[in-house]
Parts: C-alpha cells; structure tokens; sequence
C-alpha cells in the first residue's frame, strides 16, 4: 500500500528538498567558477610579485662601484622566502650574489613541504609543483646580475586566501541552512493556508453525505481554485436542500391529494356499510368519480415521473408539426362544440425532428388547459412559427388568464393558480410540469405570458 502523506509534510519535504539542492547545485558551481577564477587571479598575482622582487633586488646595484647592497638582497630574499618564493642571485661572473638555500636551508625544506602538502591536500588532482625560473637583470641594457625564483607553480595560495576560500564556503553552508529552514517554514506556511479550507470542505461534504444539507463553508481564501472548490461545495449544498424540500413537498402534496378523494370514498362506503345509507347507482358513481380522480392523478403522476426521467429517451422523427396540432385539436372535437369556442392552427407547415407522441402530449396539456379556462364563445389559436434555429409552438386563448404574480409558478408540479377553481375542474397542477420536462429533454423550453381576464399563451420553443 502506498504511504500516506499529509499536505503539511509533503509540502515541506518537497520545498526543503528544493532548497537543498539548489544551494548545493550553487554551491557546486560557485566553487568550481571560483576555484578557477580565483586560481587566474593569484598566479596574476604571484606574476607581479616576482616581477616586484626583480625590480627590488635590481635596485640594490650600485652602478658607480659596480657593487650590489648584500645585506638589502638579504632582506628581500628572506621577505620573499617567507611569502614562498626562493631566490637565488648571481654576479655576472656566476659567483652567487646570496643564496636562500645556503643561506637558511631548513627554512626553505619547510616552506616547500608545507606549501606543497596544503595543495595537493587542498587539490589532489591539481599538477602544481615547485618550479624555477630565471631571469636576467640588466641596467642601461648591460645584465649587471642573474636571479632564479622557484615557486609552486602555477600558483599556490597563502593563508589569507585559505581563509578566504573557507570563509565563502562557510556562507554557502550557512546560506543552505538558512535557505533549509526558510524553505521548510515556508512550506508548512503555505500548506497550512492550503489545507484548512480544504479539511473545512472535506468536512462539511462528509456532514451533507450525513443528510445535513444546512451546512455551508464559511471559510474565506483568496487562492482562486480554493475559492472554487468551497463556492461549488456550497452550492452543491444548496441545490441538495433545494431538492429535498421539493422532494418532502412532493410527498406532502401528494398525500393532501389523495386524503380528500379517499375521505369522501370511506364516508360513503361506511355509511352505505352500516345502512345509514342506501346503496344507490347516484352514491356509487360518486365514489366512482372519486376513484376516477385518484386514478388521474396517479397516471398522472407516473407521466410526470417518467418524463422526469434523466434518460427519458427520446424516440425522434421528422414530421409537421402543424398537423399534428389539427390532429389533436379535432381529439377535442367535443368539448370544443359544448362550448362552441373558435379553435385554428395556423403557420408553417415544415418539419420538425422530435418525439411525436411526447409532443402530442404538450400539445393536449395546453390544449385541455385552454379548453378549460377559456369560457363558453372564447377563441383558441395554435401557431407554429419559425425563426433561425428554433421552432415556435404558441397556444393562446382569451380566457380566463393567469394571476401576474402566480404566473412564475404555473410550471411547478402541483402548482394550481386559484385552487377553489380549479379542484372543481379537477386539475392537480402536473399538466404543466409534463410540459416543461418535455419541452426541456428536447433541448428547449416553455415559457407563459398571461394577463388576467385576458387570456393566456403559452410558447414551446423547440430546436429545429
Ligand atoms: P392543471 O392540471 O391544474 O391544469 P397544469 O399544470 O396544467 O395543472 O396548470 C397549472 C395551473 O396553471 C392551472 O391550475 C391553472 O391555474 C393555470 N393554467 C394553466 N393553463 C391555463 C390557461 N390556459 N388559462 C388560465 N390558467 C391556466
């Protein structure tokens, strides 16, 4: 199984990796440019030096006497022997001016082994060893004396540049602890502001999957993808509850739908049972009628739940949709006669591509709606009309219209607009709702218009 890190840890873990090798990486390089550097600019130096200790010895002739100041060419020589360079000097003659050699021997076997064992010890690769070179030293274009310099060549360095070097490496060192700590505090920082919101959120989706929908995330961030994530999670919450207050209304309306049929049908059953009542045909066809009710609206009720099916599948032709208007519309022959209303359908006769029997029931929910809010002589028009894209199908009658402030309403499942009215016509609010789940799992939408008094359109707007 693969181990389990929290956000905190392998945040820090991963920026303290980071920051240790890239000091190391500087650290590496810096050496490396430094060394070589470094290495230019002392044997630069050492040059200059040798070049000083020729112009000071040169200066000890005397050029009168032809005579060299011995115990001057002492002094430099010793100075010299100390910083590393040993010299010797001859007359023109080669008889020896001063020698460092002869002169400390023991000095010099030291200087050279110490000098030579911190190089190799400081750079074992490094071919450096003690080399003599020699010089002529001339005035008035006349040698006057010659000078042999050995040194470690191509450079060596003293103390102070040892403690240079050390000390840079020091810094390194010091800067790549700083950097560690720096990077380790930062992360858990950065994990922290991080995490928080994200527990917060696991949290309150773990007390939705509990049934609390209540539940919203107050904590703030101003990192745009939490931010994100917290807003979504609440949303989430949101549309949950809102669901379940639709689905706890549901149950309550359905509930309140049937106690009045069911109440009036044990009534009269009982009093019938119990001979308070004669079983007449006109008490029977009462409960009948009741039974009847209840029949309707659970038929009604399994229409709307299967329209309001996530894959309500759709069983898609090309046919004119204006015809099938008039085809429904004659359906209603009768109750059109009875109130002698004045139907027609009119507008384009091109095809649409859809589900012909769902859209036959949108076209008998609005025409049994208009049929029954539209009173005795009223007038009933169906248009199907076309625009880019899109097909227009509008039922609008001049009955007896919708309430302004009910009208958002009229699409809602058990939604009825002037409930004394419409129990009579015994309507149970779901005709629209079918309406609007069809029009939707097409790919569009219903919309009302209504003025009261004034009669009512509805429009399906549906993709050509
Ligand atoms: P119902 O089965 O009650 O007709 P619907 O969902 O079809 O349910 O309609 C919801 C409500 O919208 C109705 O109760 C009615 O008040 C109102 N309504 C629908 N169509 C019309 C119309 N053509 N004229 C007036 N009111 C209407």
């Amino acid at each position: 199984m693969k181990k389990k890190y929290s956000l905190k840890t392998r945040l820090s873990v991963n920026m303290a990796f980071v920051a240790l090798f890239t000091v190391a990486v500087i650290s590496v390089v810096a050496n490396i440019f430094i060394n070589r550097q470094f290495g230019e600019y002392v044997a630069e130096r050492q040059k200059k030096r040798t070049e000083s200790i020729l112009s000071d010895l040169e200066r000890q002739y005397d050029e009168a006497d032809e005579t060299w100041d011995v115990e001057f060419l002492h002094t430099i020589g010793m100075s010299a022997l100390f910083d590393g360079y040993i010299i010797k000097i001859y007359d023109t003659s080669g008889g020896t001016l001063w020698d460092a050699e002869k002169h400390n021997m023991s000095a010099c076997a030291r200087i050279v082994g110490e000098i030579t064992q911190r190089m190799r010890a400081r750079f074992p690769d490094s071919k450096g060893e003690f080399t003599t070179n020699g010089y002529d030293l001339e005035r008035n274009g006349r040698p006057i004396a010659g000078v042999s310099i050995s040194y470690f060549s191509p450079y060596f360095y003293d103390d102070d540049d040892f403690r240079f070097l050390d000390s840079l490496n020091v810094i390194l060192a010091g800067s790549g602890v700083f950097s560690l700590l720096l990077a380790v505090t930062a992360g858990w920082l950065l994990s922290r502001r991080l995490s928080d919101p994200i527990r917060k959120t696991a949290a309150v989706a773990k007390r939705m999957s509990e049934g609390d929908y209540v539940v919203r995330i107050e904590e703030k961030t101003n990192i745009d993808e939490l931010r994100e994530l917290t807003a979504s999670v609440n949303q989430l919450a949101d549309s949950l509850c809102k669901q379940e207050n639709l689905r706890k209304r549901m149950t309550a309306d359905v509930a309140h739908e049937l106690r009045t049929p069911l109440g009036n049908i044990a009534a009269h059953i009982e009093a019938m049972t119990e001979g308070v009542w004669e079983p007449t045909p006109e008490r029977l066809s009462s409960c009948h009628e009741e039974i009847k009710r209840i029949s309707r609206l659970v038929f009604d009720l399994e229409n709307l739940a299967r329209v309001e099916s996530e894959n309500l599948k759709l069983d898609k032709t090309r046919f004119a949709l204006a015809e099938l208007a008039e085809k429904t519309v004659s359906a209603f022959e009768a109750d059109i006669a009875a109130k002698k209303l004045d139907v027609s359908v009119e507008g384009d006769r091109s095809d649409i591509s859809a589900d012909r029997g769902r859209i036959q029931q949108i076209l008998i929910n609005l025409l049994s709606n208009a049929v029954k809010y539209t009173p005795e002589n009223g007038a009933i028009r169906v248009r199907v009309s076309e625009a880019t894209g899109a097909v227009f199908l509008d039922v609008e009658d001049n009955g007896a219209g919708i309430p302004r402030d009910e009208l958002p309403f009229v699409f809602e499942r058990f939604y009825r607009a002037d409930k004394s009215r419409n129990r009579l016509s015994g309507g149970a609010g779901i005709g629209l709702a079918v309406v609007k789940s069809i029009a939707a799992a097409h790919g569009g939408r219903a919309e009302a218009e209504s003025r009261e008094g004034n009669g009512s359109r509805f429009r399906i707007t549906l993709p050509k």
